[in-house]
């Protein structure tokens, strides 16, 4: 085994750092050092959820350089700028899986901490570490002209975004209304008009207006101002939902246009709908999450050469507590990232 550094909940969900192991390279293998990884919700969920007895280490979206390559890898060198999502494997055998769906494996994609390792049996650990071991082909050239900091949430909040986008043909003449701006949200919005669809932002409040129109957004609307959400009734084509709390769906399904569709990202338990409010204009109901490997290379690819990354906060790796307080708090603007440098 190798040892690197990271950030660990043991016994609680208190994160400390300490020394953690990583498996020896298997021939396809590759060793990433972790330069930046972004915080994600499900992290915060994790920690809040975990039960102390066994280890976790959060971080499943993260940026950094190959230091070494198995026997058989062709795709990576050693000095390659590389970005690592929240899946590290898959059956690779599945129709999913064949379709470069692996984010749909039947036999459920391996996730990059509290995941199973397919070979050994092992629990996976997370990015908020300094050195993170994977199979190449769940590693991803970061394309050129992409700030690494920056880029690291796209491994999971931008593809988890990029994919129904995509899947719904986002592009000129669409109209794209995005529920919500956090993390997801104003990911969506930036890719949504970086494919030449108009967005409109929907909140509970007025707060974030001057935000939405500078992340690209043409239209604001405020979800608790009946006048505006009537006034607004099936006026898109898609509609992003990244509402992560429970919440009633039929007011925004009123907002989905003939034919059109409501996605549901931000909530992903049991939701009531009433068939009718399909019925009418023929919408239809969605979800997505997390990208295959083709979509996720092409994400990146439109990232760079759009200039498209979401708007961060960078804190050493010793802040992971501020940064989680912060997040829980919704006070973030609109993803933390946290520079690993500092576990060296
Ligand atoms: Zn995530
Ligand atoms: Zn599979």
């Amino acid at each position: 085994m190798r040892t690197t550094t990271g950030w660990q909940a043991t016994g609680s969900s208190e994160l400390s750092a300490g020394l953690l192991e990583r498996r020896e390279l298997r021939p396809d293998d590759i060793a990433v050092r972790v330069d930046y990884c972004g915080l994600c919700h499900s992290d915060l969920q994790a920690l809040r959820d975990h039960d102390g007895h066994s280890r976790l280490v959060p971080g499943h979206e993260f940026t950094g350089v190959v230091t070494e390559v198995g026997l058989e890898v062709a795709a990576f060198s050693v000095g390659d700028s590389v970005a690592v999502g929240n899946i590290v494997d898959s059956c690779g055998q599945c129709r999913m899986c064949r379709a470069g769906q692996e984010n749909f494996c039947h036999e459920f994609p391996t996730l990059t901490y509290g995941g199973k390792d397919r070979v050994d049996g092992s629990t996976t650990l997370g990015g908020f570490s300094r050195e993170y071991v994977v199979r190449e082909d769940f590693a991803y050239r970061l394309p050129e002209g992409l700030d690494p900091a920056a880029a690291a949430p796209l491994m999971c909040a931008g593809i988890t975004v990029w994919e129904p986008l995509r899947a719904l043909d986002v592009g000129p003449g669409v109209r794209v209304a995005v529920v919500g701006l956090g993390g997801l949200g104003h990911l969506a919005v930036k890719l949504a008009v970086a494919l030449g669809a108009t967005a409109t932002v929907i909140s509970r409040s007025s707060d974030k207006a001057d935000d939405a129109g500078r992340l690209g957004a043409d239209g604001f609307i405020v979800s608790t101002d009946s006048a505006q959400m009537t006034a607004a009734r099936e006026s898109f084509d898609v509609v992003i939902d990244t509402v992560s709390a429970p919440h009633d769906i039929a007011p925004y399904l009123k907002l989905v246009g003939l034919d059109g569709t409501l996605s549901v990202l931000g909530y992903l338990g049991a939701l009531t709908v009433e068939v009718a409010d399909l019925l009418i204009g023929r919408k239809k109901l969605s979800s997505a999450g997390s990208g295959g490997r083709p979509s996720t290379a092409e994400m990146l690819q439109f990232c760079a050469d759009s200039g498209v990354v979401p708007d961060v906060e960078v804190l050493p790796s010793s802040q992971v507590d501020t940064a989680l307080e912060r997040l829980a708090a919704n006070d973030v603007r609109y993803r933390f990232v946290l520079d690993m440098s500092d576990l060296d």
